[in-house]
C-alpha cells in the first residue's frame, strides 16, 4: 500500500530535520508518495500569506501530515502558524511522549510517560485584547459589572475558555489511548483549586470520564505548580499526564528536559481523522541550515506517524535504529555529546546517515 503524506519543511532548521526524518522512513521500506506543501516565510516570500489554503486543503485531503517547525514572526498576522494549523484542522489532541534512550545525557533514567495536552482553547485561544483599546476598556467595564470586581484600566485581557466539549473529547482520548497504548494511570493536571470554573470544569470531566474506566485504567489529580515539582523528585511515578493548553505547553518542555531537552522529544497534533506530527522545538534560527541540530525528535515524530498509519514494524525498527545510534554514541550531534563542544559530533545529516544504516541492517 502506498500511504499518500503531506511534507511541511517549515522555518529555520525545518528543511534540515525534516530531510533526515524523511530519508529515515523511507529506509524502513513502508511506501510514501509525499505531496510537498508550503507554510511558514517560504510561503510568505512566494505567496504572500504565511498558511496558504493549499497547504490546508493538502493535509485535510491526505489526512497525515509530516511538518517542520514554523517560526512565530512577530507583530503581524498569526499568533502563531503552528497554532493556526492545530486550530484550523481541529487536531484537539497534542500526544508528546517523554522518554529516555540510554546514551542521552539527563538526570533521569527510565523514564517513560506521554503527555496528552487539550490543543484548541485555554489561554492559546488567542482571544485577547490590548492595553488601552476602546474593546478593552468597554469590556474591562462589562467585566467589573457582571464580576463585581476592579480591573486596573491599563490592563491588556487574555480570555481562558474551556469548555465541557472540549473537555469531553480530550479526557476521553486519554483515557482511549492509555488503553490502546497499555498504560495503567492518567494524572490529570490543573490548578483547579484556584480557576474552578475553567480548570475545575476540565478535572469534573475527567472525574467523571475516570469512573468509565474504574478497574482498567488508574486515575489520579494534581495541580500543576505541585505537578512541576514532583515531575523533578520522582518523575517515575507518572504515566499518562493529562493537562489543558497551557500547562500541557509549559510541562512538555519540562518534561523535555528530564529526558535530554528538545532535540529528542516527538510530539503529533491528532484530531478525529487527522493528525499533523511534528517535534516539540521550534526552527531554532540561529542553527538555519548548519548541519547542527539533532534530527532524533523529528525522526521519533515520524516514528509516531508510521505507527498513526498502522506501519507498526517500520516505527519500530525505526525507534529501534535511533535507539541504538544513540546507546553507541559515535554518530550523534553536539547536543548528545558529554561535550557540546566535542569536535567527534557529527550533523544532522550524518546522524540521519547512521540510523539509516542500523534500519537497513535489520530490514
Ligand atoms: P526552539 O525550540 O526553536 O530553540 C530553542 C533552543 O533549543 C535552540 O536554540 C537550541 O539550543 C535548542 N534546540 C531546538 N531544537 C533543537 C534540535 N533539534 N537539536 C538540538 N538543539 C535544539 O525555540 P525558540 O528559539 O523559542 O523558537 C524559535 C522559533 O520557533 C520561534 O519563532 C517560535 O515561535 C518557533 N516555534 C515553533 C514551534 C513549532 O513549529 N511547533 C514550536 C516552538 C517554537
Amino acid at each position: 500500500m502506498v500511504h499518500k503524506i503531506t511534507l511541511i519543511n517549515g522555518d529555520g532548521i525545518g528543511p534540515e530535520v525534516v530531510l533526515a526524518a524523511k530519508r529515515c522512513i523511507e529506509a524502513t521500506g513502508v511506501r510514501i508518495e509525499w505531496e510537498e506543501a508550503i507554510a511558514g516565510e517560504e510561503a510568505k516570500s512566494k505567496f504572500g500569506e504565511l498558511l496558504p489554503e493549499e497547504a490546508l486543503d493538502s493535509i485535510k485531503k491526505n489526512k497525515v501530515c509530516l511538518k517542520g517547525p514554523i517560526s512565530t514572526p512577530i507583530g503581524e498576522g498569526f499568533r502563531s502558524v503552528n497554532v493556526a494549523i492545530r486550530q484550523a484542522l481541529d487536531l484537539y489532541a497534542c500526544v508528546r511522549p517523554v522518554k529516555y534512550y540510554p546514551g542521552v545525557k539527563s538526570h533521569y533514567k527510565d523514564i517513560d510517560l506521554v503527555i496528552i495536552r487539550e490543543n484548541s482553547e485555554d489561554l492559546y485561544a488567542g482571544i485577547e485584547f490590548e492595553e488601552g483599546g476602546a474593546e478593552t476598556k468597554s469590556l474591562i467595564a462589562q467585566i467589573e459589572k457582571y464580576a463585581k470586581k476592579k480591573i486596573r484600566p491599563d490592563s491588556g485581557i487574555s480570555i481562558k475558555p474551556i469548555s465541557k466539549y472540549a473537555s469531553q473529547r480530550i479526557t476521553a482520548f486519554a483515557f482511549e489511548y492509555a488503553i490502546k497504548f497499555n498504560r495503567k494511570k492518567v494524572t490529570v493536571v490543573t490548578k483547579a483549586n484556584i480557576m474552578k470554573f475553567t480548570d475545575g470544569l476540565f478535572l469534573k470531566t475527567a472525574r467523571e470520564a475516570a469512573k468509565k474506566y474504574e478497574g482498567k485504567i488508574a486515575f489520579e489529580e494534581a495541580l500543576v505548580d505541585n505537578m512541576a515539582m514532583q515531575l523533578v523528585q520522582k518523575p517515575h511515578n507518572f504515566d499518562v499526564l493529562l493537562l489543558p493548553n497551557l500547562y500541557g505547553d509549559i510541562i512538555s518542555d519540562l518534561c523535555a528536559g528530564l529526558v535530554g531537552g528538545l532535540g529528542v522529544t516527538p510530539g503529533a497534533n491528532i484530531g478525529d481523522d487527522i493528525a499533523v506530527f511534528e517535534a516539540v522545538h521550534g526552527s531554532a534560527p540561529k542553527y538555519k541550515g548548519l548541519n547542527k541540530v539533532n534530527p532524533t525528535a523529528m525522526i521519533l515524530s515520524g516514528a509516531l506517524m508510521l505507527k498513526y498509519i498502522k506501519e507498526d514494524e517500520a516505527a519500530n525498527n525505526l525507534e529501534n535504529a535511533v535507539r541504538e545510534v544513540i546507546a553507541e554514541g559515535k554518530s550523534v550531534t553536539y547536543d548528545l555529546k558529554s561535550d557540546p563542544n566535542d569536535p567527534a559530533a557529527v550533523g544532522t545529516k550524518e546522524m540521519a546517515d547512521a540510523i539509516i544504516l542500523k534500519i537497513e541492517g535489520r530490514l
